[in-house]
């Protein structure tokens, strides 16, 4: 039996016209003889009756007065109303169709209310509908304790849902409906050119989906990569393409992509730099208890750079106050930049290759680019640059590695799929 998992998103589900386009997607992978697990958000954006913003408008969040434990009961129902409603459009097709809601899907998470933890996925359900219908249509973002309670995963997380369910049935493969096309090289407001990728990898996705680049949840690619479950990235609106995500040696394709210095460009904006300097024999205090303020506070911090007579971070510029008003309390003199970004400049291939980050530097100083700050692993090289700058900078490293240039070893893969 072979099993494919399809995820759609809220705008793919908002309307009977764009599920038109959902449905033909299913249909078409129940002629080519699938086992389908569909899983959806819920339907539409605000104000979109039940989509999840306004469901949470009904109970004045963020000013309510209910638990949190509550919250995701409100929350849970509209993954579950989007389910049902498919699934009844499913059966006027004739297509053999059942709804669950996440629990009843096997799904079982943390207590972690709001942003629960999928802990283990039981598919036996599944397995078993698989024997009466061709399409189990799953309420995305949620799941169950084991108090049985409702939880929901944290915002986007009905692509984490999916990927759990691929990896718990060992799917051929996890396709991500969403409204682009793919994976950008770039995000295309920004960089006119930018093209949708045909192939990366889960580690590079991985480090552009949490930089910035939206398109799926980073936890969904880390739980289809530790299960070795293909991605597809695609459009409800086309008939074929997207972006394949799967291992950097993938020989599947024929095609290795780590051959490819840089794949892709993702930025995060306003975001705030945040320097503390003192004297080189009081840095070890200051540099321990700056950041056990910040971890007290709940303030999560990234960018972090120590040095003899200091530290240097970032937060987003919307807890920039309060992390300020925290180091002055303590007696520190913060010296705070807001209105940055962190431009991440991501591909498998840069490991070990000299240059990369030369070639970096030189594009954006000659853009006249401020630099404030960079660090770099494996995969990444990141800049931190002021907001102003992203449109420029963004554009020069677009271009200096060649990214709206079409890769030809795809091509052969790419007109057969
Ligand atoms: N509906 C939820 C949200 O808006 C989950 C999802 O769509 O992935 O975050
Ligand atoms: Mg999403």
């Amino acid at each position: 039996m072979q099993i494919l998992v399809q995820k759609f998103g809220g705008t793919s589900v908002q309307d009977k016209q764009s599920r038109e386009h959902v449905i033909n997607h299913i249909e078409k992978a129940v002629i080519d003889g699938f086992k389908l697990v569909v899983v959806v958000s819920a339907l539409g954006r605000r104000p979109s009756a039940y989509a999840t913003d306004s469901l949470l408008d009904l109970v004045d969040f963020p000013e309510h007065s209910i638990t949190s434990r509550e919250l995701d009961m409100l929350m849970a129902c509209g993954e579950i109303i989007s389910s049902v409603v498919l699934s009844n459009e499913l059966k006027k097709k004739s297509i053999k169709s059942v709804a669950l809601t996440g629990a009843q899907a096997g799904i079982l998470t943390n207590a972690d209310y709001n942003q629960a933890k999928i802990k283990e996925v039981n598919p036996t359900r599944i397995q078993n509908e698989f024997k009466q219908y061709d399409v189990v249509v799953v309420a995305g973002f949620q799941g169950k304790n084991a108090l049985g309670e409702l939880t929901t995963l944290g915002r986007g997380g009905s692509d984490t849902s999916a990927a759990a369910l691929g990896a718990a049935l060992k799917a051929s493969r996890i396709e991500i409906f969403t409204d682009v096309n793919g994976i950008m090289t770039a995000d295309p407001r920004v960089v006119k050119n930018a093209r949708a990728l045909d192939i990366v990898s889960y580690r590079e996705i991985c480090n552009l989906a949490y930089q910035g680049a939206k398109v799926i949840h980073p936890r969904a690619v880390e739980i289809a990569m530790h299960a070795k479950v293909p991605i597809l990235v695609r459009s409800t609106y086309e008939k074929s393409g997207g972006t394949l995500v799967t291992t950097e040696t993938s020989k599947t394709l024929g095609v290795d992509v780590s051959d490819r210095l840089v794949t892709g460009i993702a930025h995060l904006a306003n975001i705030s730099q945040i320097k503390v300097q003192t004297k080189e024999k009081e840095a070890y205090r200051m540099q321990s208890e700056v950041f056990r303020a910040m971890a007290d506070a709940g303030i999560s911090i990234d960018f972090i750079n120590i040095y003899p007579t200091g530290v240097v971070y970032t937060v987003p510029d919307v807890q920039t106050k309060k992390a300020t008003a925290i180091l002055k309390e303590n007696g520190f003199k913060p010296n705070v930049m807001k209105d940055c970004t962190k431009v991440s400049v991501v591909g498998a291939g840069m490991t070990g290759v000299p240059g990369v980050a030369s070639r970096i530097v030189q594009a954006l100083t000659g853009q006249g680019v401020q630099i404030l700050q960079s660090a770099d692993s494996h995969t990444t090289i990141w800049v931190l640059i002021p907001n102003k700058d992203v449109y420029k900078a963004v554009n020069a490293l677009h271009e200096e590695f060649n990214l709206s240039r079409e890769s030809t070893i795809l091509h052969d893969f790419l007109t057969e799929r």
